[in-house]
This record gives structure tokens, C-alpha cells and sequence, in this order.
């Protein structure tokens, strides 16, 4: 799959899943524009990626939380690169803790980091998807959280919960616009220290194993792929196996 003549934005492409999304859209010939708050991580790999892949990466440095930031993620692009034709909205923060104690500054902070940036990077990137009549792709990173739980987790299980129905949703309006909307909501992907893992949390999965970033990446590389626009609205669970396993005791 080619994607040498698509610009692909990525948020929270400075680490983990983005930085590996990133990293598979440049590897296929994509311009990739790297948007994460944080100023040092996104630089490393938009160097990464314009020192060792045949795409071309540029960092802008972005607050998904703040609408003008997005203003100014999308109109860069347009400006060094003149149109947008893949949005990956990857940005996403958890806070764990006892949901007696947690407070409204935290529970906004979730869902402005997780949902409401969907909303509204989708909104910016689809005015230009729509206005150069290429249509697009976009794709939201959900989780598995959106459909189970564990304990202590409701800002950000409600977040993804919210990401998978906004994805239905804008699938039917930009259907007209020819721009794909889908989710995918990863189980237990490990982007730090795989090496580590124990047995255990390998053998639990139906799998065998517990996920990599790069099984993320291709399926966005597949989601978006131009040949598979007749998938949109979905969202895609990539867990191995993890939400389909009954768990009762014997
Ligand atoms: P990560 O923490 O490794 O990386 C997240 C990146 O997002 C970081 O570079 C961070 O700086 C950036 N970021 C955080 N807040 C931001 C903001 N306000 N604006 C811009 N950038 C911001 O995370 P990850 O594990 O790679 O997760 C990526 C996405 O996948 C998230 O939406 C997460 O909820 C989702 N997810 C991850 C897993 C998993 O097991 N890793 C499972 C399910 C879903």
C-alpha cells in the first residue's frame, strides 16, 4: 500500500502508538505531521522519520485540549503542504483513581484531552477535506475501556465510549463529502518496556501475546488504505481476543 501522496496528520504522535502510526504512514512514502505537546519527543521522531524513511516529517508542537492550537495544527499543514487527506486523532491521558475523589478538573482534563479533541480536529481537518473535494480518512484511537472495565476508571472509559459513538456519527455526515470515519480500540498495547512483560501477561491473551504498537499502525494503514473506503463507521477491536474471553472461576 502506497501512501506517497497523502499528508497524514498524527496527534499525540510523539510517543507509543502515534509515534509508531507515524513512523508506518512515512515508511509508506507519506508527508506526516507530527502534532504532541510535548516539544522533545515529537522533534525526535519527526527527525526519526526524516533521517531514516522515505516520507517527510514536520512537528508542530500541539495542546489537543485548546481549539486554537488545532486551528493552527491543520493550518500549517495546509500551508507547507497544502491539503490534509488522513487525520489520526491519537492524543489520549488516563487518570486512575478512586472515582469518590476524583474532581471536576480532572474528569474536564480527560475528556477534553480525549473526546472533545476528536470532535474538534475533526471539524478543522473535514472543513479542508471537504473544501478541496479529495475527500479523507480519519481514524480515533478508542479502547477496549469503551466496552468494559475495570474499577475507578469512568472519565476515561466514558471518553473512548464517547469516541466510538462520535465516530458513527461522523461517518453518516461526511459520508456525502466521500471522508471515512472509523475507530479502533486497542486492547492492552505495551509501548514501554515489551522485554519486560511477564509470562503471564503474554499467556492471558487468547493471543498468546500482548499487543505492539505496530499492530495498531497497520490497521490504520488498512483503514485508510483508499482501495477499503467502503469500510466506514465501524470500530475495529484489535485485543487479542482479551473482550471476547469468558472469565468466569471453575
Ligand atoms: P503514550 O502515553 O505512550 O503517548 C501519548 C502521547 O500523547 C504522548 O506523546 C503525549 O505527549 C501525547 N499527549 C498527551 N496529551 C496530549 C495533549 N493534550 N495534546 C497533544 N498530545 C498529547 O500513549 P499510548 O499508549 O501510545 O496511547 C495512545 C492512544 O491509544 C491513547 O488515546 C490511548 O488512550 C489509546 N490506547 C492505548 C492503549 C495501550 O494499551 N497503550 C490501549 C487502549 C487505548
Amino acid at each position: 500500500m502506497s501512501f506517497s501522496n497523502k499528508v497524514v496528520v498524527v496527534t499525540g504522535a510523539g510517543h507509543g502508538i502515534g509515534a509508531a502510526i507515524a513512523k508506518a504512514y512515512a515508511n509508506n512514502g507519506a508527508t506526516v505531521v507530527i502534532a504532541d505537546i510535548d516539544s522533545t519527543r515529537g522533534e525526535n521522531i519527526a527527525s526519526i522519520i526524516n533521517d531514516h524513511t522515505s516520507g517527510t516529517a514536520l512537528f508542530v508542537k500541539t495542546d489537543v485540549k485548546e481549539q486554537n492550537d488545532i486551528k493552527r495544527l491543520v493550518e500549517k499543514t495546509i500551508h507547507n503542504f497544502g491539503e490534509i487527506n488522513i487525520l489520526i486523532n491519537n492524543a489520549g491521558t488516563s487518570n486512575f483513581k478512586s472515582f469518590y475523589d476524583v474532581t471536576l478538573k480532572e474528569w474536564d482534563e480527560v475528556i477534553n484531552t480525549n473526546l472533545r479533541s476528536v470532535f474538534l480536529c475533526s471539524q478543522e481537518a473535514s472543513r479542508y477535506m471537504r473544501k478541496n473535494k479529495l475527500g479523507g480518512a480519519i481514524i480515533n484511537i478508542a479502547s477496549t475501556r469503551a466496552y468494559m472495565s475495570e474499577a475507578n476508571t469512568e472519565s476515561y472509559s466514558a471518553s473512548k465510549g464517547g469516541i466510538v459513538a462520535l465516530t458513527h456519527s461522523l461517518a453518516i455526515t461526511l459520508g456525502d463529502d466521500k471522508i471515512t470515519v472509523n475507530s479502533i480500540s486497542p486492547g492492552w498495547i505495551e509501548v514501554n518496556d515489551y522485554e519486560g512483560l511477564r509470562e503471564i501477561d503474554h499467556t492471558q491473551h487468547p493471543a498468546g501475546r500482548v499487543g505492539t504498537v505496530e499492530d495498531i499502525a497497520r490497521a490504520c494503514l488498512y483503514l485508510t488504505g483508499e482501495q477499503n473506503n467502503f469500510i466506514t463507521g465501524t470500530d475495529l477491536v484489535i485485543d487479542g481476543g482479551m473482550t471476547k474471553k469468558m472469565i468466569y472461576e471453575h
